[in-house]
């Protein structure tokens, strides 16, 4: 499951920070998510908390911050939220769009007791 694969990846990070900065408890984990990937927030969730059993992270909140996908038209440069994956230009209909956001999946901050 692709959200299995993502919470893995954020505990090897989470984890590396346990461990060089001696952290004694995770209390709030802060996620950046853009809307591009494809993230269902129950499941990523559920997977958090699978993950954070046992661990110093266990019973940490995990914020989720969605990041809206967000355009730059190459024709008439305007920046645009997209909306449903229309990628066209709302004001001038040019198809060659630039992504300027949502694709974010990163570890915005840590809330952490050392
Ligand atoms: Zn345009």
């Amino acid at each position: 499951m692709h959200e299995t694969a993502i919470v893995s990846g954020l505990f090897e990070i989470i984890n590396r920070q346990v461990s060089e900065h001696r952290i004694r408890k995770v209390s709030r984990v802060r996620l950046k998510v853009g809307d591009f990937a494809a993230v269902e927030p129950m499941t990523l969730t559920g997977c958090f908390e699978v993950f954070a059993e046992g661990t110093v992270v266990e019973g940490a909140e995990l914020v989720i911050q969605r990041v809206p996908i967000t355009g730059g038209c190459r024709a008439c440069g305007l920046e645009f939220e997209v909306k449903n994956y229309d990628f066209r230009c709302p004001d001038c209909a040019n198809s060659t769009v630039d992504m300027l956001s949502g694709k974010e999946l990163y570890i915005d901050s840590l809330d952490v007791e050392t």
